[in-house]
């Protein structure tokens, strides 16, 4: 079956700004504020929006990956899966504000586990959330605080979230 477009690439840029505006209207300002994308495309989607907050403040544009697989509450059922690399900026997360960044919010498993593997990191001083798409179906009690796009979608639908960097093409689609 056929895949519908949700986003183009112009939507997206312009989600990821407003997203930037918000991360900063709601921190009143770029300071102590460190961006942590969750591997893949929510790492992609980190170092953009940090590369905008660097243009709009410069110096609050701290970036990192933080990879979830060995906190995820299902690693006994996948074994197999690849640990990704967690890099934290200089000046760690001790104190800051971590806005983590994903590019899908489903069952919210996925951020439980960054919560947990953040533990070990340090003790941030509040975590936010930032995600491109909100397609609903939540497990746990986490919800994102700032969303490009919600997307109510039924669980058999697949939502395709593609990058330039990685995909060639920035858009997302939805597949029955
Ligand atoms: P959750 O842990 O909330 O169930 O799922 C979120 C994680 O799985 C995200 O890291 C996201 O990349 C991936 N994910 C879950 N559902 C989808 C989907 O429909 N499309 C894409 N592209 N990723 C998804
Ligand atoms: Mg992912």
């Amino acid at each position: 079956m056929t895949a519908r477009t949700v986003l183009q690439h112009s939507d997206i840029a312009r989600a990821l700004t407003r997203i930037t505006h918000e991360i900063l209207e709601s921190n009143h300002g770029g300071s102590d504020l460190v961006i942590l994308g969750i591997p893949t495309r929510g790492a992609i989607l980190a170092e953009r929006i940090g590369r905008l907050l660097e243009q709009i403040e410069p110096g609050s544009g701290a970036t990192g990956t933080l990879d979830t697989t060995m906190y995820r509450d299902d690693l006994a059922r996948n074994p197999t899966r690849v640990p990704r690399p967690t890099t934290i900026p200089s000046g760690g997360i001790d104190g800051r504000t971590v806005v983590l960044v994903d590019d899908v919010l489903f069952s919210g498993r996925t951020i439980r586990a960054a919560l947990d593997a953040m533990v070990d990191l340090g003790r941030p001083k509040a975590v936010r959330l930032a995600v491109l798409i909100d397609r609903g179906h939540r497990e746990l009690p986490i919800r994102a605080d700032f969303v490009g796009k919600n997307l109510p979608t039924s669980l058999g639908e697949r939502i395709n979230v593609r990058v330039e960097e990685v995909d060639g093409v920035d858009e997302v689609t939805i597949e029955p």
